[in-house]
């Protein structure tokens, strides 16, 4: 549905895009995480044809988003990080203005306007303003102008942004609910939204692409964490098991973080190295990981340090 081949941006001096490359096939819920400045929106501006990159390529559904960006654009319902909507304008009336932007034919308008309202359930505000709305509902009414040409493509910046407690289930139960029928990508601060409502998420740090990670990979993946009475040098045969992906080293204690393929079940083989070469093991022990932990260690990470970490299949 989407492949971006090594995009890259700049504002000015400042690269805030450094040769970006991922694919989201169809079907497919991600979340796209990373920290302020990541470059988060300016990839979302790309893909949805609102901003040029100064090299790379993204193809949606087909399109070639920089030399078809109206075509491309027809197939992607958008939700900017503002969406620019018309506060004097009834729920109603902005819709249908939206419909003829989008150029639904005449005899379509109705029904179409009529499932956007329904699955957005703003069936009860319809007449009234949109300056009067509460920032919960004014975000489905920027959710139903997304959905309304029925793209199979949702972009959504940070579409939880800003909503209370109660907002916020809204409008996640809302974006699964249309997951049924779109591919969506969005991107949010929040890592339980992420985890709660995505197949997948992508860690952008610093322009650059730092993990694509399958978030049923992540729960079965199987780290450990082994500390020692004292500094000792474990690191090449930790990273010498077939299980291990990776070894970090714990800047807390001496000891590594071993990262495991997933599935494996580490600590058994770190166990029967310990003894085989008289490490001096204060502890070991199995550790599960979340995203929340995936995106600590690589913000707490230096950038040259780190490869990019492919969690998923
Ligand atoms: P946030 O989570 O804060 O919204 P983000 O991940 O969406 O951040 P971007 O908005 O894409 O990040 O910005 C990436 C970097 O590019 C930031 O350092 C930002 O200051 C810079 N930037 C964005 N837009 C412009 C612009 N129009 N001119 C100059 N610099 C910009």
């Amino acid at each position: 549905m989407i492949s971006v081949k090594h995009i890259k941006k700049r504002y000015a001096s400042f690269e805030a895009l450094k040769g970006l490359s991922f694919d989201i096939q169809d079907g497919e819920i991600v979340g796209l995480l990373g920290p302020n400045g990541a470059g988060k929106t300016t990839t979302i501006k790309i893909l949805t044809g609102f901003l040029q990159p100064d090299e790379g390529e993204v193809v949606v559904n087909g399109q070639n988003v920089i030399d078809q960006t109206a075509k491309a654009q027809a197939e992607i319902g958008y939700l900017p990080e503002n969406a620019p909507l018309y506060p004097e304008l009834s729920v109603q009336d902005y819709l249908e203005m939206i419909a003829d932007i989008r150029e639904i034919p005449a005899k379509d308008k109705k029904t179409y306007l009529r499932d956007a309202v329904t699955a957005t359930a703003l069936t009860d505000r319809l007449n009234t303003p949109i300056g009067q709305l509460s920032k919960g509902y004014r975000q489905r009414v920027g959710l139903a102008q997304a959905i309304l040409h029925k793209p199979k493509l949702l972009i959504l910046d940070e579409p939880t942004v800003g909503l209370d407690p109660t907002q916020l289930l809204e409008i996640r139960s809302l974006i699964k609910h249309l997951s049924e029928r779109a591919t969506i990508l969005f991107s949010s601060h929040i890592l339980p939204e992420v985890e709660a409502l995505c197949d997948r998420a992508i860690i952008l740090m610093n322009g650059s692409l730092r993990a694509d990670a399958r978030l049923s990979d992540l729960a079965n993946s199987a780290n450990a964490v082994v500390t020692f009475e004292r500094e000792t040098e474990a690191r090449d045969k930790l990273a010498g098991l077939e299980s291990a992906q990776y070894v970090e080293m714990l800047t807390t204690e001496p000891g590594y973080r071993v990262i495991g393929k997933p599935g494996s079940d580490l600590c058994p083989q770190i166990f029967r190295l310990a003894k085989e070469h008289n490490w001096p093991l204060r502890e070991l022990r199995h550790e599960v990981r979340t995203l929340e932990t995936v995106f600590n260690d690589l913000a707490n990470s230096h950038v040259e340090e780190v490869p990019v970490e492919e969690v998923s299949a």
